[in-house]
């Protein structure tokens, strides 16, 4: 026995000295037709705080400014002016003033493209060659050191991009990335995995580039048909209703028993009513000044959130933010009007990818309140995204509510357990799959919803949802993000 631990020992040793070598020389003769793995593109999606001014040079600063001194100086300007003057108006002034102090550098020129030197840190090679991509643990990052480690060197590649521009800039990015995949591994065709906002990035870049070398498109809560929330926002129709605040804070604290209690002896109170009468003054005596002095200026002209602007909301979100100056626009609204035709086209497109062999997976996730600070806030969702975008259109009960014992839908098997989703509507149901309580981009690192992200990537037969026991369409996430069926 000891001889036969010594020879293993010593098999070992030998195999740790031999296989990195072997490694070595196997990734320069790569061939991709023994690889059995195809190479991963992951287009991320939007990072707020993620965007730099004059990125690499000494003056590097975030875009977002968040310089403690600048905001406690505005803000007591803006609470000391009003009680001064004893006037709101005052208020208001001031925090006008302060949000544009804080977001300035994400003002877009005339045309759409950023004002100032606003950029991303990229990533041109594989993934592997960056340390902080291989140490990933949760969303995005997660996902790119599962996907290093399952499918190897030189197999994945992350796109980073600012999140504010033209989604049809953002797909040179994505088509670089798998010319460069193609080109360095030999395989002739790649997986796309696009999360949030690189949905409509993805879109991008399957119109502008086409779609010859994507093996399989997996769209994880992602914006492919765009969010409500954007559509809300540029129509003007921000709000706060006491539910809706309810639900949201309900869901923060349910960990905590103390402070869900607290919540709803706060609604019983009749708090929530109260906050949101103060909301609601604020917003009727003083949106259009908010929206002309800071929303326009600063967001108005990010051309991604037109493109996640809903086809029977874009002429009114047109209306609300340009209305009168269109002429003086023309250039701007010209890439916009591009990107409502990109959106409108969608679903002729992946059907056209679908009969010529690509691939595809919805994932969209519910069971989480979205933030309630626009009309549509009752929309279920995944805390971030609504559920009715991210599943393409599936028909949703509000959060909280099921459908109702008496609704009958068209396809029965296309109803969730729950009665809370139904597919049948949905662009793509045979493709789709709805998990409820999943966070918005799950998919940690090390998790069960990793695995499924591996088996998305990696199945070899007929690829529809429910294809695997083990991950039927309709399942349930818990806060490690394991994975379950309805029982
Ligand atoms: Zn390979």
């Amino acid at each position: 026995m000891k001889k036969v631990l010594s020879l293993l020992l010593a098999v070992s040793m030998l195999a740790a000295i031999i296989v990195p070598a072997f490694a070595q020389e196997k990734s320069e003769t790569h061939n991709p037709d023994e690889c059995g793995n195809v190479p991963v593109i992951i287009v991320r999606g939007m990072d707020f705080g993620g965007l730099y001014v004059d990125l690499g040079t000494e003056n590097e600063t975030p875009a977002i400014n968040t310089d403690v001194g600048m905001i406690v100086k505005g803000a007591l300007k803006a609470i000391g002016m009003s009680i001064i003057r004893f006037d709101f108006d005052y208020f208001i002034d001031g925090v006008i003033e302060l949000a544009n102090g804080i977001f300035k550098n994400f003002t877009m020129d005339e045309n759409g493209d950023s004002l100032y030197n606003v950029s991303v840190p990229k990533y041109p090679e594989s993934a592997d060659n960056y340390q902080n991509l291989c140490d990933g643990e949760g969303f995005e990052y997660g996902m790119v050191r599962t996907c290093i480690e399952a499918f190897g060197e030189g197999h994945t590649y992350y796109i980073n991009y600012d999140w504010r521009l033209d989604p049809y800039v953002v797909a040179d990015d994505i088509n670089a990335a798998v010319e460069a995949a193609t080109k360095k591994t030999g395989h002739d065709k790649v997986n796309i995995v696009c999360c949030s906002m690189g949905g409509i990035m993805t879109v991008a870049y399957l119109d502008e580039y086409g779609y010859d070398k994507v093996n399989r498109c997996l769209f994880m809560s992602s914006t492919f048909c765009g969010a409500q929330v954007a559509s809300d926002l540029l129509c003007g129709k921000v709000e706060i209703e006491p539910e809706n605040l309810y639900n949201m804070l309900r869901n923060l604290t349910s960990d905590n028993k103390f402070l869900s209690f607290l919540i709803d002896a706060l609604d019983f109170m009749g708090v929530f009513k109260g906050v949101t009468a103060l909301t609601d003054y604020i917003f009727d005596n003083y949106k259009e000044e908010v929206y002309k002095d800071t929303i326009i200026p600063v967001f108005g002209k990010m051309l991604t959130l037109w493109g996640l602007v809903q086809p029977e909301d874009y002429e009114n979100a047109i209306n609300y933010i340009f209305g009168g100056r269109t002429a003086e626009n023309a250039a701007f609204l010209k890439r916009a009007d591009a990107l409502r035709e990109l959106m409108d086209g969608r679903t002729a497109l992946i059907n056209e990818m679908i009969d010529n062999g690509v691939e595809i997976a919805v994932v969209a996730h519910y069971g989480t309140p979205v933030v309630p600070v626009y009309e549509n806030s009752h929309f279920n969702g995944d805390g971030t995204l609504e559920t009715y975008q991210m599943s393409g259109y599936a028909t949703v009960a509000p959060y909280g509510e099921t459908l109702g014992d008496n609704y009958v839908a068209e396809k029965p098997e296309y109803l969730s357990p729950d009665r809370v989703v139904d597919l049948s509507t949905a662009l793509f149901p045979e493709y789709t799959y709805i998990i409820r309580g999943a966070p918005h981009v799950a998919g940690s690192y090390g998790t069960d919803y990793a695995d499924f992200l591996v088996w998305l990537l990696s199945y070899d037969g007929e690829f529809y949802a429910g294809a695997s026991e083990k991950y039927p369409q309709f399942m349930i996430s818990d806060s490690a993000q394991t994975l379950s069926s309805f029982e």
